[in-house]
């Protein structure tokens, strides 16, 4: 599938035009799913913090018993050469995907050293604030002795989607999901803000939902704005009580919520002001290019 109209794929050591095939049918990692991916930005000329995105592919890839066939910063070049090929003022979605060709002797498990590397570019605009209606999901974060929650890995999406899907067909755009201790982890694509009297919570890491890079710079802009921001355990009465709620991720950087299950949420000032941090900064990373 690609959710744009301009794709461009990095294979076999160059880059092609288009949606085109990268896994063999008798690859490990289609058969048993290793695959782990990242998703980066680019817009208005800037890549916002491509090269935390890569880190963290590499280590994801660790996590899944993969060496990188790249370094990090190889791989940035590598998206940033796809990027000025496509010579495009588009929004586009970046994304390396490291996966197993080969299996060990005892099969399940990857063979380390058969990992390869795509990446795919397709356009895809950043969402704007707008009515973004938010409940809690019925389906739950795995512990992490139960999943790899330490990589971004495409096996766990499909819990994501269901997330998702469920909240949905109930007329909301998101959801948040609960670990097993019934804290507040996440929603299915992002990490999970809230204001209270002044003060932004949001959950504290502990190791069942992804520790956003949007959210690390979110909080750190915050706090470097004189906001308060506290990483806590929360739970849902602190989301249902909440003056202001907004998430962060990759794809739209910072989206205030607009209504939290029943209740509209009128105030969205600290979510936009997070908003306009994260887009100052971002700019500003092509100032200091
Ligand atoms: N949680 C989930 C489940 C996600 O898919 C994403 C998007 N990558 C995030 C949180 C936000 O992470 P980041 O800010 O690193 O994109």
């Amino acid at each position: 599938m690609a959710i744009g109209t301009i794709c461009a794929t990095w294979t076999d050591g160059r880059w092609h035009d288009g949606n085109v095939p990268i896994l063999g049918a008798a690859d490990h990692g289609t058969w048993l799913g290793t695959l782990v991916f990242d998703g980066a930005r680019t817009f208005d000329g800037v890549t916002p913090d491509l090269d935390l995105h890569c880190e963290r592919v590499v280590r994801s890839a660790a996590t899944m018993g993969l060496d990188a066939p790249l370094e990090a910063g190889e791989i940035a070049e590598l998206i940033l050469s796809g990027v000025k090929r496509l010579g495009t003022d588009a929004a586009l979605y970046l994304r390396p995907m490291i996966w197993s060709r080969e299996g060990s002797v005892a099969m399940i498990d990857p063979l380390p050293d058969s990992a390869a590397l795509a990446i795919c570019i397709e356009d895809l605009p950043l969402r704007e604030p707008g009515e973004f209606a938010l409940t809690l999901s019925p389906f739950r974060r795995p512990t992490a002795d139960s999943a790899l929650n330490d990589a971004k890995a495409a096996c766990h999406y499909p819990n994501n989607a269901r997330v998702v899907r469920e909240a949905r067909a109930r007329g909301f755009n998101n959801a948040l999901s609960l670990d097993q201790a019934g804290h507040v982890a996440e929603t299915a694509s992002t990490n999970a803000f809230l204001v209270k009297d002044g003060v932004v919570r949001t959950p504290v890491p502990n190791g069942t939902f992804l520790n956003g890079i949007t959210r690390q710079r979110v909080i750190a802009l915050l706090r470097a704005d004189g906001v308060e921001v506290e990483e806590a355990v929360l739970l849902p009465v602190d989301f249902a009580e909440a003056d202001e709620i907004f998430l962060t991720g990759n794809a739209s950087k910072v989206i205030p919520v607009t209504r939290y299950e029943d209740r509209v949420l009128p105030a969205t000032r600290t979510g936009l002001r997070a908003r306009a941090l994260y887009m100052d900064y971002a700019h500003q990373t092509r100032r200091a290019a």
